[in-house]
């Protein structure tokens, strides 16, 4: 008999004989109610008659709707329905007992079976249609993310293409096809060497195996390709490598821009940075980058149109202007073109340059063209106009390749063809070339000196004979040449003089001289101590002299006594009647005034008695002895002695310049000589040792 307990105490031993199934998420208690559940059906297939298969199949599929899936579990549950099932719900041992559980074998099978295949197949189609929905959206955003690539690449002002690892072009955009002047399908069966051009195929070869490689992810290069139509497109280029997931590359994409005009415009800028609007020849800036880059040997011709100015002044500018074009077009003419360069360096100054030059010889001929451009008149506004133009010619192989010293060579030379009458050429004299380019070095270099700061001075003590006392020093300056190292004054000095240069350094020189002047006065507070400062000729006669003098003493606030200006005879002989009022005013104002170097010039003592003059300083020559062991030349020591009575008779003092020596020292107290300058007394010293001269001069004078 079933009886709910009967069917219950099944249920538990079916629940037991499915532990270690794969179970599904049910626990023990609901497992227990599903197999009573199904328990209560197979019993009522048993009782059934016809015994109805239909419940034992709902039973197999209920079993796999649960998720009991495996086929263990389906064996075990036929196992328990052999043995237990008969057993626990108490049926008789019968013959329609054993078949109706066989038919139940048999439809819970089935049941089970089927429910299994079905659900398989509905997961499989499921799972088909998910992945089929999916493919599908892949393939819309594919077609989505191609169509905005294929946007970009039509669209873009860009030139872009695309290459294959062999080289060959697979694709390119309207942009691209514009700049090269073809279709996108002319370009497309090229490969990428015709798009490249030939000159930068070498170079763009060895980056493509840069980018196979993955030692470059890009590179660039800027090509000329030549259009069908003949113009030629300035295109800057950059390739860069389309890796796929291994990181080799599938393809090369090119991006490319019209540089065309750009280049164009930087063209024209270059072109106008280094020609002369005038002229149209190269200018300065061009003519000095061929030189530093020309193939030696070199020839240079500098030629300057000879009184230039005069044209200028007495025709106009535009007639100027007129000749320099004339002289220009004249040149272009004369000048063999093969490895020359004509230039317009400045004003009216033209230079060829000659490249490979293998003989001086062949510079010349070049000079003896240029100066045959002045055989006919220049014609304007009606007037027949005569120019001619002086040349200096030279050859790297007399002056070296150093295109600085090249070019001064060139300017000496010049100024030597200048100096030799105009309307000549002059061949570089090294003998007297390298005098001069020294001093054209020095002249030039000056004015920046003096911007720099590379003068000084250094002080010289004017000590009295009567008790060796320093009075005074002398300013000496010094140039510290950054290549040239330490100039002394007579080299460059006279340089100065020649330039004018020396009013500049004059002015510095007073400056700097008063102002120590003033430390020194205020340091020392010796009232009478005074700075000499040497004065140039030239100097003496601007205009502005005494104002500038008067006027810096004011500044630095320097007692007009504790000033010496030393002048040479020469300055103020001569025309003297702008110097003289000069010296009576400078006197007039307190400043001593010395004559410097005296025996070597007029030595006319008459004359300089007429000038407000305080000290006469006595050339160091007069001193020099011509034998050795002798205090003085005899003659020079008569006419020291009767210089400085006779200086005394007028009132001026006198001190000696260059003594060396403790006899010279004595002859010269004897001959009451008041002063006295020299290495004896102390050389020229920076201005550090002087203080120390004047510091330790002091002290002796506070312990006296
Ligand atoms: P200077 O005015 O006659 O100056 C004296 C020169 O004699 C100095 O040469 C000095 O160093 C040198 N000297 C001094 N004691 C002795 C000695 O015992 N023996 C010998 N052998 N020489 C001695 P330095 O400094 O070379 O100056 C040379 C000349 O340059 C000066 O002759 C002066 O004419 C000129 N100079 C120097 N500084 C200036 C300046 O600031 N302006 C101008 N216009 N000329 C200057
Ligand atoms: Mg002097
Ligand atoms: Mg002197």
């Amino acid at each position: 008999m079933t009886t709910a307990h009967s069917v219950g105490r099944f249920a538990t031993r079916w629940a037991a004989s499915l532990k270690g199934a794969v179970a599904p998420a049910m626990t023990r208690a609901e497992l227990e109610d599903f197999l009573r559940d199904l328990t209560e059906q197979l019993a009522e297939a048993m009782r059934s008659t016809p015994c109805r298969p239909e419940l034992g199949r709902a039973v197999g599929k209920a079993l796999i709707d649960a998720h009991y899936r495996d086929a263990s579990v389906l064996n075990r549950t036929l196992a328990l329905l052999d043995d237990g099932f008969v057993a626990e719900l108490g049926y008789e041992d019968s013959a329609d007992v054993a078949s109706r559980i066989s038919a139940l074998h048999g439809a819970v099978a089935e049941g089970f079976a089927i429910a299994l295949r079905d659900t398989v197949l509905a997961e499989q189609e499921t799972t088909q249609r998910a992945a089929l929905a999916a493919a599908r959206a892949a393939e819309e955003r594919r077609r989505a993310s191609e169509a905005r690539f294929q946007a970009v690449f039509a669209g873009a002002a860009v030139g872009i293409g695309v290459v294959d690892l062999s080289g060959a072009v697979l694709e390119v955009n309207d942009a691209m096809a514009g700049m090269l002047g073809r279709t996108t399908d002319d370009i497309k069966g090229r490969t990428i060497g015709d798009v490249i051009g030939p000159e930068n195929i070498g170079h763009a070869y060895a980056e493509f195996q840069k980018l196979l490689a993955g030692d470059i992810d890009q590179f660039r290069l800027e090509t000329a390709h030549l259009r069908p139509d003949g113009r030629v497109a300035n295109v800057d280029l950059s390739m860069t490598a389309v890796r796929n997931r291994t990181g080799t590359p599938d393809f090369f994409i090119g991006v490319a821009v019209d540089v065309t005009e750009r280049r164009r415009l930087q063209n024209r800028l270059w072109h106008e940075s280094r020609h002369d609007a005038l002229t149209g020849l190269p200018n300065r800036t061009l003519f000095f980058e061929r030189l530093e880059a020309a193939e030696q040997p070199l020839g240079l011709c500098y030629l300057d149109l000879d009184g230039f100015k005069n044209i200028n002044d007495s025709l106009g500018h535009d007639a100027g202007d007129y000749v320099l074009r004339a002289v220009a077009n004249r040149l272009r003419k004369a000048v063999e073109p093969d490895g020359c360069t004509i230039a317009r360096l400045a004003g009216d100054e033209f230079v060829v340059l000659i490249e490979r030059c293998g003989s001086p010889d062949r510079v010349a001929r070049e000079a003896e063209k240029m100066l045959a451009v002045f055989g006919r008149p220049i014609e304007f506004d009606g007037e027949q106009l005569s120019v001619t133009g002086s040349i200096g010619v030279v050859h790297s192989a007399l002056v070296g390749r150093d295109p600085g010293r090249l070019m001064r060579a060139a300017d000496v030379t010049l100024y030597q063809a200048k100096a030799n009458g105009s309307g000549r050429w002059e061949r570089y004299d090294p003998a007297r070339g390298e005098q001069e380019l020294t001093r054209h070095s020095l002249a030039t270099a000056m004015p920046a000196a003096l911007a720099h700061n590379e003068f000084l001075l250094h002080y010289q003590p004017l000590v009295s004979l009567d008790d060796s006392s320093v009075r005074g020093f002398e300013a000496l300056v010094r140039w510290d040449h950054p290549r040239l190292g330490r100039v002394s004054p007579g080299q460059f000095i006279p340089v100065a003089e020649e330039t004018g240069n020396i009013n500049a350094l004059g002015q510095w020189v007073l400056e700097q001289g008063c102002l120590q002047a003033r430390r020194w006065f205020d340091e020392f507070g010796i009232d009478d101590l005074y700075v000499s400062v040497n004065v140039a000729a030239t100097q003496l006669r601007q205009p502005t002299f005494v104002a500038d003098v008067l006027g810096t003493l004011d500044q630095v606030g320097l007692p007009a006594m504790c000033l010496q200006l030393e002048l040479t005879e020469s300055a103020v002989a001569g025309d003297t009647h702008g110097a003289l009022v000069a010296l009576r005013e400078l006197a007039a104002a307190g400043v001593r005034l010395a004559i410097d170097d005296f025996g070597t010039g007029y030595s006319n003592l008459a004359h300089l008695g007429r000038l407000p003059v305080h000290q006469l300083k006595i050339d160091r020559s007069l001193l020099a002895s011509s034998r050795k062991g002798e205090v003085v030349d005899p003659a020079h020591d008569k006419i020291v002695a009767a210089t400085i009575s006779l200086a005394h008779s007028l009132g001026l003092d006198v001190l000696a310049e260059g003594v060396e020596t403790t006899p010279q020292a004595d002859r010269l107290r004897l001959l009451q000589c008041d002063g006295a300058q020299g290495m004896l007394f102390g050389g020229p010293v920076p201005v550090s040792e002087a203080a120390e001269v004047l510091a330790c001069q002091t002290r002796r004078a506070d312990s006296a």
